[in-house]
């Protein structure tokens, strides 16, 4: 097949560019900047005979250049881009804009070019926030997050929601006949493929430079990239995946989990993985005055969690072990000189 990875620079798509290129098909990504090409394919050449077969497209999510040209003639479309910010912004619509603007955009290019299928990165923030005391304890595909519950659904999980949300109901009106798959992945970390560290796995390589001195009591559920991109890669296999969501996710682990995983994994690391808590009334003081600590605070004491029964019955396996993802991305950021 002929595919287009929106966001070819990113983590995920890297990983979902490389499967789609050894699975034998041709991929076009999409970057905001053509500068990022040289670095994509140099990240992929170790993994991948084909990485300078791949074409690029510059196309941003906020404005309307370039789609048409990086749809055209493609039979299938990974809608992966979407703004993943390492801070909080201090205005929602900072995020939400392009997130659902942008998958408006990819969408309406491809109805326009005749593409019908669509595979969109959306997010397991898209199911399990926004429910304030209501919170069920395990989250299927049928829940969806509340982004008007501000206090519970900060602006990241607020632009994924209401972009895949935006994604649907234009499938089911003006989109008629594309065909959508929603991937919902949890926190995803395994493998990185260059020195660029990115949004989720950037806590390993905080832990791994003694960044924290001590560990709020939060956590998450974990998966590893090569599960998210095998999942993207099936649904776009299989026809029965249309019109479906599908929650990526293995076990939850606090961030004590994580330090004591690194710790066993790098022992020479391990005076810079803290053992300590970071008792509560310091979380939520410390958010008095930081945003990020301010979304930390509104973590204690909930435990987001999301079935993956449906993924792995798309995939007819098990998951990767979270902690081995969790390895995986502190022996690659080593590796590759980023922590
Ligand atoms: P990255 O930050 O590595 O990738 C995000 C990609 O989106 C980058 O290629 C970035 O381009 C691109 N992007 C951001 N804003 C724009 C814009 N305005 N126009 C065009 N492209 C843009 O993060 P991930 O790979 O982790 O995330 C990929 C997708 O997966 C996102 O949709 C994210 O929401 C979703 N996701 C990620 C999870 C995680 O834990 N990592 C969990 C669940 C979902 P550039 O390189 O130019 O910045």
């Amino acid at each position: 097949m002929k595919t287009l990875v929106t966001g070819a620079s990113g983590f995920i798509a890297q990983q979902l560019i490389l499967d789609l290129l050894e699975q034998g098909h041709d991929v076009r990504g999409t970057v905001r900047s053509l500068a990022k090409g040289d670095t994509l394919r140099s990240a992929l050449r170790p993994h991948t005979s084909r990485a300078d077969e791949i074409e690029l497209v510059e196309a941003d999510l906020e404005s309307d250049a370039g789609w048409a040209e990086a749809v055209a003639g493609v039979d299938a479309i990974h809608h992966v881009a979407s703004p993943f910010p390492l801070a909080v912004p201090k205005n929602r619509d900072d995020l939400i804009r392009p997130a659902r603007e942008g998958t408006l955009r990819v969408l309406r290019a491809a109805h326009a070019a005749g593409v019908q299928r669509v595979i969109l990165t959306s997010s397991c923030a898209a199911i399990a926030y926004g429910w304030g005391d209501r919170l069920p304890e395990v989250l299927t595909e049928k829940d969806w997050s509340d982004a008007d519950n501000h206090a519970d659904c900060p602006p990241y999980p607020a632009s994924k929601t209401l972009a895949e949300k935006a994604a649907w109901d234009f499938v089911a009106d003006e989109g008629k006949g594309l065909q959508l798959t929603a991937i919902n992945p949890v926190g995803v970390y395994g493998p990185v493929l260059s020195d660029q560290v990115r949004a989720s796995v950037g806590i390993v390589a905080d832990l791994l430079a003694g960044k924290f001195p001590a560990l709020p009591d939060v956590g998450v559920q974990l998966v590893d990239v090569r599960d998210v991109s095998a999942a993207h890669v099936a649904a776009m296999n299989d026809p029965a995946s249309i019109g479906e969501r599908y929650i990526v996710a293995d076990a939850y682990r606090s961030m004590a989990d994580i330090s004591r995983v690194l710790r066993e994994a790098h022992p020479d690391r391990a005076r810079k993985l803290p053992t300590r808590r970071l008792p509560d009334f310091l979380v939520r003081l410390l958010a008095l005055f930081n945003g990020d600590m301010k979304t930390i605070a509104g973590e204690l004491g909930r435990r987001r969690f999301a079935s993956p029964e449906k993924v792995k019955k798309l995939l007819g396996r098990e998951l990767i072990p979270a902690d081995d993802a969790v390895r995986a991305t502190a022996q690659t950021l080593i590796q590759y000189g980023a922590a």
